[in-house]
């Protein structure tokens, strides 16, 4: 028998009655194999908008939608427990706790409304009522399904800074809470079913680790366990050629190295947040994800190395990935070649934003910089550009800092791409043949990579064009 085991739940996996079901016989099923087990819970699907939104409606003064928030959580929550929870008392038990939670969501917005604004810590307190209310519901199915199981919140043991809704664990800390909260549970036989998304500061203060940010729960307590597996069941068969959504021909990988993931999930393929790689790849932990729709299904394993050059039926693209809403922000001017370390204030001017920059590219002449920025982020950043430049605009050294309309950068990727020359050439003539204009390019670092920014028109034009690089 092995011996521990992260499973983590994604929204969908715990949003209706039939997939929490599934969720208590996949880890009945388990069970058999693993003497260990931690379960990571998201929130229902589609609770955590829900409490963002009612926080930003309130933080206008608005709280008239709260009623109907209130009775949709509701909604969500309690017919899978009448459903699913056969024990009167387990059952009402459950349904109360859950309501105070959707009741502090009622208090929290009107407090909100009444200072007229939300902090980021006001939004974490709001988001992290979404797992709160699921971990309830779903330790409570569990333990109804006849496995031993304990709702148990990851405020208690995931420490994190005070950077609200992009928090950052401490991993010595959250090491030690985290086996003292976890392992005496597991001794005793019991599964700990757990908050995934959210964590507290050392003073209390609840924290989110940022959108979609369950999977990465569930890596730092699979590495800090240390667990042997994290197994990460969603909505479909495991990592795909590219956004189902997008293309609906997209294909499961049965494989992929851990650059190639990273590379996927940084530039936009949704499947796994960014963050989830590297606590599992430097604690020498497996990555599996799976469908909680189709538990047979081996679903995609996380691989250190690729085979024959990494090439799959001979292909090197492997997938393809679309990250939407950016815009491309171009610094330009002959005079900037003279001055000395225009770059660093550049990323300076747009770090004092807090924007986070996912792709750069520069020409060669020195002549310009040019990078993409999320739309919501694209005017504070050229103010802050056009006030730490503007000497050298007045001075025209800099004749202009201005961006495009939305753009979104697509990505190929494929670790095959490092030795395999001429890719570059085929993804240029495929897009060529689509006509989908390209902007700008850049080539990862790891080479495992090729992003490319596109006119927002394009988009769906461009994965699916090159997405034929990879099923043709
Ligand atoms: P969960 O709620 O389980 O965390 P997410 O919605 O966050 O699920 O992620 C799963 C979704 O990611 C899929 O339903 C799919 O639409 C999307 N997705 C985007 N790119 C890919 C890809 N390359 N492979 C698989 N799914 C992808
Ligand atoms: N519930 C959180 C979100 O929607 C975290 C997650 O689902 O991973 O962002
Ligand atoms: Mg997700």
């Amino acid at each position: 028998m092995q011996k521990m085991l992260v499973m983590k739940f994604g929204g969908t996996s715990v949003g209706t009655i039939d997939a929490l079901k599934s969720v208590a016989e996949i880890i009945q099923d388990a069970k058999k194999d693993w003497s260990r087990i931690v379960i990571v819970t998201s929130a229902m699907s589609g609770v955590t908008n829900l409490l963002l939104d009612s926080a930003a409606a309130a933080s206008q003064g608005k709280v008239d939608s709260l009623p109907a928030a209130e009775s949709t959580l509701r909604e969500k929550h309690f017919p899978a427990a009448d459903a699913l929870i056969k024990d009167e008392t387990l059952r009402e038990q459950t349904k109360a706790e859950i309501d105070t939670l959707i009741l502090s969501l009622v208090d929290l917005c009107k407090a909100i409304a009444v200072l007229g604004e939300a902090s980021p810590r006001a939004m974490d307190t709001v988001a992290s009522l979404g797992e709160r209310m699921s971990v309830r519901l779903l330790g409570a199915v569990v333990n109804d399904a006849g496995i031993k199981a304990q709702a148990i919140e990851s405020t208690g043991f995931i420490v994190t800074n005070a950077h609200y809704q992009n928090a950052h664990p401490d991993f010595k800390v959250t090491t030690e809470k985290t086996r003292a909260e976890l392992n005496p549970l597991m001794d005793q036989g019991i599964i700990p079913v757990t908050t995934g998304f959210i964590g507290a500061t050392p003073e209390g203060a609840i924290t989110t680790l940022g959108r979609g940010g369950s999977d990465y729960s569930a890596a730092i307590i699979g590495a800090v366990l240390p667990a042997d597996e994290v197994w990460i069941w969603t909505d479909v068969d495991g990592v795909m050629t590219t956004d189902p959504r997008i293309v609906k021909e997209a294909k499961t990988l049965p494989e992929i190295t851990y650059s190639e993931i990273a590379e996927l999930a940084y530039y936009g393929a949704k499947v796994l947040h960014p963050k989830t790689i590297r606590p599992v790849v430097d604690a020498g932990i497996g990555l599996r994800i799976c469908n909680t729709f189709n538990p047979a299904n081996p679903g995609t394993r996380l691989i250190a190395n690729a085979k024959v050059n990494g090439k799959v039926n001979g292909k090197v693209v492997k997938a393809v990935t679309a990250i939407r809403n950016q815009r491309l922000v171009t610094i330009e001017g002959r005079g900037m070649l003279g001055v000395p370390g225009v770059a660093a204030r550049a990323f300076g001017a747009v770090a004092s934003t807090k924007t986070s920059v996912p792709l750069i590219t520069q020409a060669s002449s020195e002549q310009s910089i040019c990078f993409a920025v999320p739309t919501e982020s694209a005017q504070p950043v050229i103010d802050a550009l056009q006030s730490v430049f503007s000497r050298e605009i007045e001075d025209q050294d800099i004749d202009r800092v201005w961006m495009t309309e939305d753009v979104s950068i697509i990505t190929v990727v494929g670790v095959g791409m490092r030795h395999t020359p001429g890719v570059a050439g085929q993804v240029f003539s495929q897009l060529g043949n689509s006509k989908a204009n390209v902007l700008a390019i850049a080539q990862g670092s790891s080479e495992v990579s090729i992003s490319l920014v596109v006119d927002a028109a394009d988009t769906e034009t461009a994965v699916k064009a090159l997405h034929e690089l990879i099923v043709q």
